[in-house]
């Protein structure tokens, strides 16, 4: 009801007050995602276990894919081989965080639904985790906008350029059509050329 109260809530799971609100950009559409929610959807650009983002290079063979999900941990971070694949040397499967914990949450909700099992209240105090985990989403989302102010000045110019072409297109057909006026008149004056012959 309150436009207000909806610029603070976040698109994916609607939490109404989220403590952090960034603003994304999906190709041309601006979104407001809480931290966790935007950590979940760009979950292919950093690891999920130390929260540290790629930076736009993906990790070569250093880093281990989830097999639920695009997400790619660093091995290094990987947990080491779980019982079940001990027989197998090396570590072949990984399952993230979010898709090994359904409860699983890269920054705690400011409203937990239902339960409210511990840590309720002093939500304004962030642990180490947490306060990475709102470094990285930052970072993300400032990327995000980077990119849609660099396409947006892309698709500006383009349309100048645009603009500019058709002009061009514009004055050829126009050239072309003084032409061929010109030369019909020519053709239909053509015994005027041979006065101007006889005149030299
Ligand atoms: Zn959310
Ligand atoms: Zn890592
Ligand atoms: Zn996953």
């Amino acid at each position: 009801m309150n436009p207000e109260q909806n610029r603070r809530q976040c698109a994916v799971c609607e939490e109404s007050e989220p403590s952090f609100i960034h603003t994304v950009s999906n190709s041309g559409v601006f979104r407001r995602l809480c931290t966790d929610c935007l950590l979940r959807e760009h979950r292919e650009i950093f690891c999920p276990v130390c929260v540290d983002l790629f930076n736009g290079c993906l990790p070569p063979d250093d880093g281990i894919t989830c097999v639920n999900c695009p997400s790619i941990a660093h091995r290094s971070c990987s947990p080491p081989p779980s019982s079940f694949a001990a027989s197998s040397s090396s570590v072949t499967s990984f399952t993230c965080p979010t898709c090994s914990d359904p409860n699983f949450s890269f920054f705690p909700k400011s409203h937990v639904p239902s339960s409210g099992n511990g840590t309720d209240g002093s939500g304004t105090l962030l642990d180490e985790k947490s306060a990475k985990a709102l470094v990285a989403a930052s970072k993300i989302a400032v990327v995000s906008m980077t990119d849609a102010a660099a396409m947006l000045k892309e698709e500006a110019v383009k349309k100048i350029l645009d603009a500019k072409m058709a002009k061009m297109r514009a004055k050829d057909a126009l050239g072309n059509l003084q032409d061929i006026v010109l030369r019909q008149k020519d053709s239909e004056n053509s015994n005027p050329n041979k006065r101007k012959n006889s005149d030299r």
